[in-house]
């Protein structure tokens, strides 16, 4: 008799099998990466509304987060590629959660995701963060994007980062949670108005540009 009953209920477990199969398959950021006919780059400008991330004086991190995003769009529109869009997280100053700004890329199926922030607590330089996992395509994302930086002119070459400031094994949730191939990158220290501010309002256009051939280079358009 409890044989019968098994092989009664084994089409059902073998099909929740299947089903959680094509889940993880469908969910799981891959360590390669399919360049899609039609690409979407995420932008996401860090912080925003009620919330101004890192502040010195007047100056709020969510602006030149703002501002910097707004620059590598058009950085992006105007390499004049067909099969590029381009979709921002926020355009304006509104406040989004974390979850929004992923659920946001996520939804939209982004090829490729980009978070704009600026640092502080003392120190110098511009850095990127990847995740935990450190997969080739963040990986190399982060890479030419840090890399395009550094040559138009940093503070301080901070490098391609796995994980989080405070832990290697954790990684920041917008990086962590997004399923495109994703980084974070910190344009320098708002609190560093001797070099990271002024490099950073003097080559504005030429990071926006930095960024966006960082971008290009994932994508190899045509
Ligand atoms: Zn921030």
């Amino acid at each position: 008799m409890a044989k019968k009953k098994l092989w009664r209920i084994l089409p059902v477990v073998l099909f929740a099998v299947l089903l959680t199969v094509i889940f993880v398959l469908n969910h799981t950021p891959e360590d390669t990466f399919v360049i899609p006919d039609h690409i979407i780059i995420c932008l996401d400008a860090g912080h925003g509304g009620d919330d101004p991330g890192a502040v010195n004086g007047d100056r709020q991190e969510k602006d030149d987060n703002l501002n910097m995003a707004l620059a590598v769009r058009d950085a992006l529109d105007a390499a004049g590629h067909d099969n590029l869009e381009v979709i921002l997280t926020r355009e304006d100053d509104t406040p989004l959660t974390l979850e929004e700004r992923v659920e946001f890329a996520n939804r939209n199926k982004a090829t490729l995701f980009v978070s704009l922030h600026r640092n502080s607590g003392g120190g110098q330089g511009v850095e990127t963060w990847i995740s935990a996992a450190g997969l080739k395509p963040e990986t190399a994302l982060a890479t030419y994007i840090q890399k395009n930086l550094v040559e138009v002119g940093v503070a301080k070459d901070r490098g391609v980062k796995k994980g989080t400031a405070g832990n290697p094994k954790t990684s920041y949730y917008v990086v962590g949670n997004t399923l495109m191939p994703a980084c974070l990158v910190e344009l320098g220290f708002i609190d560093d108005n001797a070099a990271d501010n002024t490099l950073l309002d003097e080559h504005f256009t030429d990071y926006a540009q930095a960024i966006a051939d960082g971008i290009l280079k994932m994508v190899k358009l045509k």
